[in-house]
């Protein structure tokens, strides 16, 4: 049975061939490419099916090339593409394999742009090798592993090709351990906001503070933001996170109020995810019935890439909090491809200079420019301006120097527990 557009083997007969192979493939090794055509759905897009079509043919003819070499090929799905070579013990090692696959991804990608006037269409190659040590694996392990590298490969900007190594099912492990975990942990409330302050660089007074979370498992062990974020980022809980973190912030604040005991505004963070959901500002106007407090009292921090994500979904965003009575601020200006441009389009009342810009040790000249460029700036655009990761003195001597009119960073404290915070807050005037 074939494929009718490409005339390869049909999936299932594919697995069938391979399996064979796998049983009779003695010293030899057998490497399974698995390749996907990034942007592809782009061409489909813009120019049509018949031309994606033509694009598909001509992928697989370039590769039947090499057909002396190839056991089996099939099309998997759509541009998915799955090919089996052998190699002998004497012939290329898995590493310059993956190097030659490399070298003809780069031959093909320069060939297809230009007939297909696109410049970002790219070859995205995920290889698994079955040897001596691996002869147990089945036809579909073998491929899905190619697939997993295929998906790292895509996650990357810079090379395509990707070999499959057996630490990329641990992450995999790990992250389905997390995600699956998640529901038990916010009800067994084990995650918990921690606060770091945020200082005003004229009088050293404390004005406000950034709510962090921290996980703590059970057994102890903590988790840190930086590791399981991003992996909720992808399975969506990341919403149900943000939200236990911003009822946890009202909650504070109005008990606070309520016991008539200092409190100063708490910003929050915004994943990206919520810009495709927008439940945010549904789910923050139930808080305020819950909580009545000042909207004055509460800042959210969009980092600098939902902008450029979604600029028209986040300036509603922005508006949305705006009508609300919150401020809007950008976090981690300059960690990415910060576009100055964005500063002057977009309605937020304060930028976050990320810690890029103070390195470990005395600050560079070029920084020094960099930052007070930046301070100055917002300063015209009438925008408060915050330096994130504060350590040294000399480092907040500057900001005060160039005008940045706030503070946070390990020189002035680590993000605390509420109890410690609460006492920062008795003790600050
Ligand atoms: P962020 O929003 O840029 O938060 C600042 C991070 O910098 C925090 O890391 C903080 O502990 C760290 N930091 C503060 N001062 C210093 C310093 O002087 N030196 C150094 N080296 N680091 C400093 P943390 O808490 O591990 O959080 C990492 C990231 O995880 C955050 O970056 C934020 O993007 C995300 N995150 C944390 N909590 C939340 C949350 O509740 N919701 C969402 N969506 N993201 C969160
Ligand atoms: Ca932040
Ligand atoms: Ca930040």
């Amino acid at each position: 049975m074939k494929d009718t557009l490409t005339g390869l083997d049909q999936y299932e007969v594919f697995l069938a061939k391979l399996q064979k192979e796998i049983e009779e493939v003695g010293d030899d090794r057998i490497v399974i490419v698995y390749t996907d055509i990034k942007h592809f759905k782009y061409i489909n897009d813009t120019y049509g099916y018949k031309v994606g079509d033509a694009l598909l043919e001509d992928f697989v003819s370039e590769f039947m090339k090499f057909e002396d070499k190839i056991l089996c090929a099939a099309r998997v799905y759509s541009d998915n593409f799955v090919v089996a070579n052998r190699l002998s013990p004497d012939g290329l090692s898995n590493e310059e394999f993956r190097d030659l696959i490399y070298q003809v991804n780069l031959e093909r990608e320069t060939k297809f742009r230009e007939k297909y006037l696109n410049s970002r269409l790219q070859f995205c190659t995920g290889i698994s090798v079955i040897d001596k040590n691996s002869r147990s694996f089945d036809a579909e392990t073998a491929v899905s592993n190619a697939n997993l590298a295929r998906k790292v490969a895509k996650e990357m900007e810079s090379d395509s090709c990707v070999l499959f190594d057996q630490s990329m099912m641990e992450g995999i492990k790990r992250e389905v351990e997390i995600t699956s975990y998640i529901p038990k942990a916010l009800a067994q409330k084990e995650f918990q906001v921690y606060f770091q302050p945020k200082i005003e660089t004229e009088t050293n007074a404390l004005i406000g503070a950034e709510a962090l979370i921290r996980w703590q498992r059970p057994d102890g062990d903590f988790v840190y933001p930086d590791e399981f974020i991003p992996l909720i980022e992808r399975s969506g809980q990341i919403v149900d996170v943000d939200n236990y973190v911003y009822r946890e912030v009202f909650r504070f604040l109005k008990e606070r109020i309520d016991e008539g005991k200092k409190v100063v505004p708490i910003s929050v963070n915004v994943s990206r995810v919520h810009l495709n959901k927008m439940h945010i500002l549904q789910y923050v106007k139930e808080l305020l019935e819950e909580f009545p407090i000042p909207c004055s009292l509460v800042e959210f921090e969009l980092t600098e890439s939902i902008y450029l994500d979604n600029t028209e979904r986040a300036v509603e965003l922005i508006k949305g909090l705006h009508k609300m009575g919150f401020k809007v601020s950008m976090d981690d200006f300059g960690s990415g491809y910060s576009s100055l441009n964005l500063l002057s389009k977009l309605p937020i009342d304060i930028i976050k200079l990320d810690r890029v810009f103070l390195k470990e040790g005395e600050m560079q000249e070029n920084d020094r420019i960099i930052i007070s460029c930046v301070v100055d700036m917002a300063k015209r655009l009438r925008i408060t301006s915050l330096c994130e990761g504060v350590e040294t003195q000399e480092q907040s001597a500057y900001l005060k120097e160039v005008g940045c009119q706030m503070q946070q960073g390990f020189y002035f404290s680590r993000p605390i527990p509420q109890k410690v915070f609460e006492n920062f807050m008795e003790k600050s005037e």
